[in-house]
């Protein structure tokens, strides 16, 4: 679905006619951002390269990348960008809940170099290597006869996940469509469903904020967890994904009403993984560049360091 965000006051602003540059000021930033991306360090069908290059191409002003439970990626999506003449943010998708629901909280302008947050994530990634091995004996048990190890030569990367299980049922001949893989055997409960290791929100959040990042509530729209937002915010949360390529004008709206509600920054991103319906969705949803300003206030507020420079000087 294609959707415009619309800024929490007024769109982007052209500089103006009068407004001469400054030796002083960095060049006035205007233009759109997508900062919700997934590229083949987790369950995305593009490279890093790729991503920036199509970013590029739709004339984005910056992007971030949100590999589930990985940053590995964020390094050459920095020098691209830099290359390209993009910002770029650095980013993570942790899967967390709270109060059983679970919610996504993206990480952004996390040091990707953060011991703490590299070792956690490693954990992570060890917990979806486990699942993939207990989806893969649940196939096994229905007689489909997959192999884990297919599924990580598939995968070729540090964080697998149910997608890279559908691709190898589709490669396999098993399902006609990752949908159908998803329909028949992996969304929650069906027959080779595993439950997946979730950390708290708090814990998600904590780890974020230690890596020097900032933690955004990710689609809230599709996890229906609006009554765990107050809980969110006095953990820590900084803001909330108000657009969404699964969030119809309405639920942006809403959204919108409660980041202001509850003081919280305004994010919005694609989600592309590659391909979807034959088109890839990155810069279908565009973020006014003002939101990126906000954040990057926020991180610059935060502590004695700028946001870190990612393939930069
Ligand atoms: P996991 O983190 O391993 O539980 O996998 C979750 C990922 O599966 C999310 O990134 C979703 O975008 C993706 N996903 C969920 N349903 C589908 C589907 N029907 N087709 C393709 N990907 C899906
Ligand atoms: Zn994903
Ligand atoms: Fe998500
Ligand atoms: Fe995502």
């Amino acid at each position: 679905m294609n959707q415009e965000a619309r800024g929490q006051s007024s769109g982007a602003r052209d500089p103006g006619p009068t407004e001469s540059p400054s030796p002083d000021l960095p060049p006035p930033a205007s233009g759109f951002a997508d900062l919700h991306l997934h590229s083949s360090f987790s369950d995305g069908t593009y490279s890093p390269e790729e991503l920036v290059s199509h970013a590029a191409r739709h004339g984005l002003a910056a992007i971030a990348l949100t590999d589930h439970d990985t940053v590995e990626g964020c390094e050459r999506a920095g020098l691209a960008c830099k290359a390209a003449g993009l910002e770029f943010i650095s980013g993570t998708e942790l899967t967390a809940e709270q109060n059983g629901n679970e919610l996504h909280i993206l990480g952004y302008f996390v040091d990707i170099r953060n011991s703490r947050l590299l070792s956690d994530l490693a954990e992570f990634q060890a917990v979806r290597h486990k699942r993939i091995h207990e989806m893969v004996a649940r196939l096994n048990e229905l007689n489909v006869p997959l192999e884990a190890e297919a599924v990580f030569a598939l995968a070729n990367c540090r964080s697998p996940g149910r997608p890279h299980v559908a691709r190898a049922l589709v490669n396999a001949g098993v399902c006609g469509s990752m949908d159908e893989a998803f329909d028949r055997f992996l969304k929650k409960n069906r027959p080779a469903w595993a439950p997946k290791m979730k950390i708290s929100a708090q814990v998600a959040i904590d780890l974020i904020h230690r890596a020097g990042g900032l933690a955004v509530m990710a689609h809230p729209g599709l996890n229906r967890s609006d009554h765990e937002i107050p809980g969110l915010v006095k953990a820590g949360l900084d803001g909330i994904e108000c657009f969404h390529t699964k969030h119809s004008s309405s639920t942006s709206e809403h959204y919108l009403q409660l980041a202001a509600q509850f003081h919280l920054l305004v994010t919005g991103g694609s989600d592309c993984h590659g391909l979807s319906k034959g088109k890839p969705l990155i810069g279908t949803v565009k973020l006014p560049y003002e939101n990126v300003a906000r954040l990057k206030a926020r991180v610059a507020s935060r502590g004695s360091r700028t946001p870190p420079a990612v393939g930069g000087d």
